[in-house]
């Protein structure tokens, strides 16, 4: 198999495939999918998480301090969005940054842009990820009436939580989340949990976990872990210094160490194996089919033979893409750097970037590019080698490619494995 790394596909031309176009013949041949998410404020937010990833690109890209995509690019955006996709269900999802912070006026301009494009019989979604922090009654009242679906950053109980998400003056935010959360069980908008795993609540699971469930009461749990090379403010992800890639299981390829590979607030391998078996465990006893909860979903499903449902641990990736404040369009939202750019929709038409020759590849490049290591591992079927961002080590054989993750992942699959297969039995048709 020919291996192409992901920097190498930064080097094709975005010239689009033929499936960039819909197929119009009786019985198509493909149906245009995939996912962007929008960045209409940049990385503007109101408050300074230590480990947020996105916060350093308003230097890195040259954003202006008030960075807000214009009406014109808004408007290309949604109706090229619109019209690139040949399913009956759009969702569009709105990030940033903070993205509430463009005010509500933005957003109901976003609503009257999609109806004015939506085509009959197609239904339009839309996700927000925020804070929470300035969600009031007049922001919940339109989030319940157009049916938005929030995902809410929230890092485990105060203790946790306020450990690294606080505001620039370092004030805690908990409580103003918490506030939040009220408002939107009030105004019944569906909210699920965006939670970051890093060094300190990795320590927690337990924790983490029953909180999200029995205080915040929600019943879809999406956990990322934190992986921040020292690197990342400048260097794109697979253009690091080579000679700066510790091995698998060096102290270097920890946390916490002056050599580290990572940031001090990255999560411990180790103790990510530990915590995605404490909470596998807790779930399976007590939460099984109640609670949804991303990593575990999709495990359950690659048991079954179906498709990854999350893009890290599926064998491609690519179909996940980022669209900045001003029109510039990125192969993913972690790969949102000057050599990841496939050019701007007032220039380039949405579908010939997203369906690309060299978006193609950085997708295929995600299993193309994994070291012998991990193709010989037991668990590649669930794994295959996760985000290639994370790929910052190598294996034990000096290859490149290795994910940061590794020994907490073999941990947690070493031990889930046998479980998914009985959980798959019970659940085969
Ligand atoms: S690069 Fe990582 S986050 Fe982006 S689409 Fe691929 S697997 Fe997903
Ligand atoms: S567990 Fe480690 S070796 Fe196995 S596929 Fe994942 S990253 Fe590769």
């Amino acid at each position: 198999m020919k291996r192409v790394y992901t920097s190498d596909t930064t080097k094709l031309a975005v010239v689009p495939l033929k499936t960039a176009n819909k197929d119009n013949s009786a019985t198509p041949a493909y149906v245009r999918d995939f996912h962007v998410m929008a960045k209409p404020g940049g990385s503007k937010c109101n408050i300074d998480c230590q480990y947020c990833f996105y916060l350093h690109k308003e230097e890195l890209l040259a954003q202006p301090h008030q960075a807000k995509m214009d009406d014109d690019t808004l408007e290309e955006y949604i109706r090229s969005y619109i019209e690139s996709h040949d399913g009956k269900e759009i969702v569009f999802s709105w990030q940033g940054g903070e993205p509430t912070l463009l005010g509500l006026d933005y957003f109901r301009k976003i609503v009257a842009l999609q109806q004015r494009y939506q085509p009959a019989g197609v239904t339009i979604q839309n996700d927000l990820q925020t804070n929470g922090l300035l969600l009031n009654d007049e922001w919940c009242e339109f989030l319940k009436k157009h049916g938005f679906l929030v995902g809410l950053s929230i890092d485990g109980p105060r203790k946790l939580h306020d450990k690294y998400r606080v505001t620039r003056s370092g004030k805690p935010t908990f409580e103003r989340v918490m506030k939040a959360v009220e408002l939107l069980r009030r105004y019944a908008v569906p909210f699920n949990a965006l939670t970051v795993i890093n060094r300190h609540n990795a320590k927690y699971p337990l924790e983490v976990y029953r909180f999200l469930v029995d205080e915040l009461g929600v019943n879809y749990i999406q956990f990322t872990p934190c992986v921040e090379p020292k690197s990342y403010q400048k260097n794109a992800p697979q253009f690091w210094n080579v000679n700066d890639i510790p091995m698998l299981n060096s102290v270097e390829s920890r946390p916490g160490h002056p050599q580290s590979v990572v940031m001090d607030w990255s999560v411990d391998p180790e103790d990510w194996g530990q915590f995605l078996i404490t909470v596998f465990e807790e779930w399976v006893n007590n939460d099984f089919g109640k609670v949804l909860v991303n990593l575990f979903e999709t495990a359950v499903a690659q048991t079954m033979g179906y498709p990854a449902q999350i893009c890290v641990m599926a064998e491609f990736c690519g179909k996940a893409l980022a669209i900045e404040h001003d029109g510039s369009v990125f192969s993913c939202d972690h790969f949102v750097y000057p050599e990841y750019k496939l050019g701007n929709i007032r220039d380039i038409p949405l579908n010939h970037m997203v369906f690309s020759v060299r978006q193609e590849a950085f997708g295929m490049s995600k299993r193309d590019s994994l070291p012998d290591y991990c193709r010989r591992c037991p668990h590649l079927k669930l794994c295959w080698g996760e985000c290639p961002k994370n790929r910052l080590l190598k294996t034990p054989e000096g290859e490149l490619g290795l994910n940061y993750l590794c020994s907490g992942f073999r941990q947690f699959f070493d031990y889930a494995s046998p479980i998914l297969v009985g959980i798959s039995r019970i659940l085969q048709p």
